[in-house]
């Protein structure tokens, strides 16, 4: 394209010189339309000022009358250098603590291409799959990846962390076990963090906890499942053979919490016996990142398959008879099924699973083994000094991991003599410390732990004379892992660099066009937001390294907690949860546990209105709660008078309303306020789903108008990327009188008096992307934050407003205007012309634009959210796109174009499907691919054609595809 677009000799802004308009000032940047934009945009809506369209559109009793109090708005570089600051605050020690978390090297090619490449990281969640199937590729070769590693058949396409998973496995176990029992088994030889969080989980379920020796259990009790670590926290493979065999006599199932790198070396679980494996994949190059973002595996048998929480990725085919891949089982995923749900879990953590599967590519099967290799090798070699020294290593089979028993040795001297050489060890409670070797250990390293052990300088023997290739392994790998062809062809970094950048141009991104998903405001995820999370202050850090350490992290966290403090209005935060259904989970548990406080843990039934999004029904079920419904008005409301009769009926039951405001509905609704009161009066709690804030923060907070608890989608609101689908954030807030029931955990101190267990393995959740938000609400400031909520809510009208002659917009408020996102009604289409909601979400693939939400929160429709980073420009042309699309439409309503064969019900079109064979089409070739003069400057070109999801969920595969599939 030759660019023939004058160039401004000095623009009106930088003479001006006023502050508002310095070209460094980044709400400028972030927020899409500038100030004649929003002029043009107003005139459209016949509104005089930004200001009017808010009075119009939030409720006068529920608005902020005060500026936020936040520091005043930084430049990208001010912000960065003030960052810079914090970051060297953090010390960054070599860390032997190991307990789930171990130093690795991230590929530079992967880090760069995929974690530093917004092609990647912002892309959403793979529901279209035509203009997703990079990443679902790169997911299947994570599921092969694990399917491989644990030996079992099936594997899902990541979770949270190693903790979550291990309960979602609980879960699990609980669903499917053919015995009545309600005790699951958990070994004390999990990490610590895991069996808090398998604690806070079972404690509303009624599932009784024993934590024991599996050694000596004696299965006196029934249980129905039980977990065991492999190789256990303290470094020890144990066989659990015998164990097994036993669990499945009482019919119970057994999950093994398995370390993904010693399975290159050890007899995977589901080859003894194992009905279920989790773990981490964070060692496959991903960053520790002071607790996160990492991708956990479940890994199960097939005939589970429908109780699997979380994605899976399966194979299927396209219109065309290609092989494509999708989301299988949809309508499985946990948080649809609401109130029958066993998990919540909707965001998980993608791109991180994109990464470990990439690792695997880069290494293939023999790079594995040999890093694992080396590390055992390091390993028998330290421990064999060590026992020159006398000290006694705890056991005869490990494979990275010791615990060394320090007999007459102090613990405390030996922990300074680690410190004083940058070194961390893990802390055991008896006279002992831990040492787990990682990928990044070298020969110089052991020396180190040696004179730290020897408390001298002077070793009485040299790393060669310890070298005796002996292997320490119980229980060695035989069977073959990885053989795939995908494994072992990208080991160049041509090669690699070549197969990432296919992988990321099939994939549609906030690169190409904007994503108008409702309810996922899919803003602008800024560059200088971004670099932080990569700087090895931030990403070298252990969790559990010592607060002396951390003193960078702590202040960002207290000055982000205080931000977040003033945006919603509440007294406390917690950092904890790992996305929004996380803060759910752990926002009712504080309600359940304030409850219990005041001897009425009786309350246990939820209000939830109709609309709510899944994951609010699916997390009031997994806190115990009894989920009534709440009808909705015409209007899109609560309606008022169910509510009311709902909170009388249930009144000395009542524990908690769960609403979303601005409603899923895409409007503020008057009655907030007397909804809270009503909820209230009968003594129960509010839980506001925050996932809205996008059109609060700056013009009303909920812990002003009645809200007790709310989390924070900061994947949303706050900028971290959707990644493809995780990672993200889900921060809650809290009013004063529940401060003391915020999260705690039980390696670091903290959280309330009274606090829940830890809801995340890590006690910060994923620390090292909350620099992400630190870092937008620093450059943003007050007046930025307010301006894009304004401008967010403008976007949205003005779409509204273009598009209503089109299609009816369903839901305003009371002056005719939508919030920050607008429901367009398609339902008339399916009589008019035979045409569904998916005809126009994928048609709109033709046009370069990725499908706003479709059939939710109201079947038949779509949610359109433009957010505040989208210009004129684009919204015009997304407008364009779908007003082109009506009267494509049109043409079928008059019968000129055929119902069946016609633009809409073949699209999208693929290059292939349009140059190869004889065309039979009642339409034009160039219609097809080239609707709008957009698309023949820069034409995203769907990788497959439509998919039919039904064959796949009939011949179900989910792992790497015969390799036929890649050649055609
Ligand atoms: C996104 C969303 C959620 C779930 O949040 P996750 O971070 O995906 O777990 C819950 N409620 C609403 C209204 C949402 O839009």
């Amino acid at each position: 394209m030759v660019a023939s677009v004058p160039v401004p000799q000095s623009s009106p802004e930088q003479t001006l010189g006023a502050k508002a308009q310095r070209s460094d000032n980044f709400a400028k940047r972030h927020i899409g339309p500038n100030t004649e934009d929003i002029q043009q945009m107003l005139g459209v809506l016949e509104i005089a000022d930004l200001d009017t369209l808010i009075d119009q559109t939030v409720p006068q009793g529920i608005r902020l009358h005060q500026a936020l109090q936040l520091p005043a708005a930084q430049s990208e570089y001010a912000a960065l250098a003030r960052l810079k600051q914090l970051a060297t605050k953090n010390q960054v020690f070599r860390s032997f603590i190991g307990m789930g978390y171990y130093d690795c090297i991230t590929p530079p090619v992967i880090a760069r291409n995929i974690l530093e490449n917004p092609g990647w990281y912002t892309a959403y969640t793979p529901y279209q799959p035509e203009i997703a199937q990079g990443r679902l590729e790169a997911l299947l070769n994570f599921q092969t990846v694990i399917i491989d590693l644990t030996g079992l058949e099936i594997a899902n396409a990541s979770l949270l962390d190693e903790a979550t998973a291990a309960a979602e496995a609980m879960s699990l176990s609980y669903g499917v076990a053919k015995n009545k029992a309600n005790a699951y088994f958990v070994s004390r030889e999990c990490h610590p963090q895991t069996i808090d969080v398998l604690q806070t989980r079972a404690l509303p379920l009624g599932i009784k906890i024993i934590v024991g020796d599996h050694q000596n259990f004696d299965f006196d009790q029934p249980i129905f499942g039980a977990v065991l670590q492999y190789p256990a926290s303290d470094g020890t493979i144990y066989d659990y053979r015998a164990f097994i065999a036993k669990a499945h006599a009482e019919g119970a199932l057994v999950t093994v919490a398995a370390d993904i790198l010693s399975l290159t070396l050890l007899t995977p679980p589901g080859e003894f016996g194992a009905d279920i494996a989790v773990g981490s994949s964070q060692r496959f190059g991903i960053p520790l990142g002071f607790g996160g973002p990492h991708a956990a595996y479940l890994a199960t048998k097939e005939e589970y398959k429908r109780q699997v929480p979380g994605r899976i990725v399966g194979l299927s085919k396209d219109i065309h008879g290609q092989p494509a891949l999708r989301l299988a089982l949809q309508t499985r995923e946990q948080h649809i099924r609401r109130e029958k749900a066993t998990s919540n879990i909707c965001t998980a953590q993608v791109l991180l699973a994109v990464m470990a599967s990439m690792y695997a590519v880069y290494h293939g099967p023999k790079g594995l083994k040999a890093i694992a290799e080396n590390i055992h090798q390091l390993t028998v070699i330290l421990a064999t000094g060590l026992q020159r020294f006398g000290y006694t290593v705890s056991s005869e089979y490990f494979f990275d991991t010791l615990r060394v028993e320090l007999g007459t040795q102090n613990q405390e001297s030996i922990l300074a003599a680690a410190t004083a050489r940058n070194i961390n060890l893990r802390v055991f409670d008896t006279n002992a410390v831990g040492i787990s070797l990682d990928e990044t250990t070298t020969p110089e390293d052991l020396i180190d732990l040696w004179q730290i052990f020897a408390q001298t300088d002077d070793l009485p023997f040299s790393l060669e004379e310890l070298k005796q290739p002996s292997s320490h392994l119980l229980l060695p790998r035989t069977s073959k892992y990885l053989t795939h062809p995908i494994f072992n062809r990208y080991h160049s970094e041509t090669e690699l660099l070549r197969y990432l950048h296919q992988l990321e141009t099939k994939d549609l991104s906030l690169t190409t066009s904007m994503i108008p998903l409702g309810s996922c405001t899919m803003k602008l995820n800024a560059t200088s937001e971004m670099i932080p999370v990569t700087w090895t202050e931030f990403g070298k850090i252990h969790p559990f390294a010592p607060p002396s350490q951390t003193q960078g992290y702590q202040i960002l966290f207290q000055q982000l907690e205080s931000w977040l403090s003033e945006i919603t209005g509440f007294a406390g935060i917690s950092l904890q949860p790992n996305a929004g259904s996380q803060g759910e989970y752990a926002g009712l548990l504080v309600i359940r546990q304030y409850h219990e406080s005041r001897n009425e843990a009786h309350r246990n039934v939820c209000l939830i209105p109709t609309s709510a999004h899944g994951t609010n029904p699916a997390s009031a079920v997994m806190c115990g709660m009894k989920v009534v419904g709440v009808a909705c008005d015409d209007q899109g409301n609560i309606d008022l008078d169910d509510l009311k009769v709902k909170a009388q009926k249930y009144s000395r039951e009542l524990a908690a309303l769960m609403v979303t405001y601005p409603s899923t509905h895409g409007v503020f609704e008057e009655g907030i306020q007397e909804i809270c009161a009503v909820i209230h009066n009968h003594g129960g709690q509010v839980y506001m789903d925050g996932a809205n804030m996008n059109a609060q923060v700056g013009i009303c907070r909920p812990g002003d108008f009645g809200a007790d608890v709310c989390h924070l989608n900061l994947h949303k609101t706050f900028c971290i990327p959707h990644g493809g689908g995780g990672p993200g954030m889900g921060p809650i807030g809290v009013a004063p009188h529940l401060v003391p029931f915020l999260p705690g955990h039980s390696v670091v101190k903290m959280g309330g008096k009274q606090g829940i267990g830890a809801v995340a393995a890590a006690p910060w959740g994923s620390a090292s992307i909350l620099v992400i938000s630190w870092m937008y609400i620093a450059m943003m400031g007050a007046d930025g934050l307010t301006e894009a909520t304004k401008v967010a809510i403008l976007n949205a009208n003005y779409i509204a407003q273009r598009l209503k002659s089109y299609y009816p917009v369903l839901y305003q408020g009371k002056n005719g205007l939508v919030a920050h996102e607008c429901i367009l009604d398609l339902r008339s289409l399916k009589k008019s012309a035979n045409i569904e909601i998916d005809d126009i979400a994928k048609r709109l693939i033709d046009y370069g634009f990725h499908a706003p939400t479709v059939s939710w929160p109201v079947a038949g429709t779509i949610m359109v959210e433009p957010t505040e980073s989208e210009s004129l420009a684009e919204l015009d042309r997304f407008c364009d796109a779908l007003i082109a699309i009506r009267q494509e439409i049109a043409v079928i309503e008059s019968g000129k174009m055929d119902a069946e064969d016609n633009l809409l019900k073949n699209a999208p079109h693929t290059a292939a499907s349009l140059i190869t064979g004889e065309w039979h089409h009642p339409y034009a070739r160039e219609q097809a691919a080239y609707p709008a003069p957009w698309t023949r400057e820069n034409k995203f070109w769907p990788a497959v054609g439509r998919i039919d999801a039904a064959f796949g969920d009939r011949n179900f595969v989910c792992s790497c595809l015969p390799m036929e599939a890649y050649s055609s």
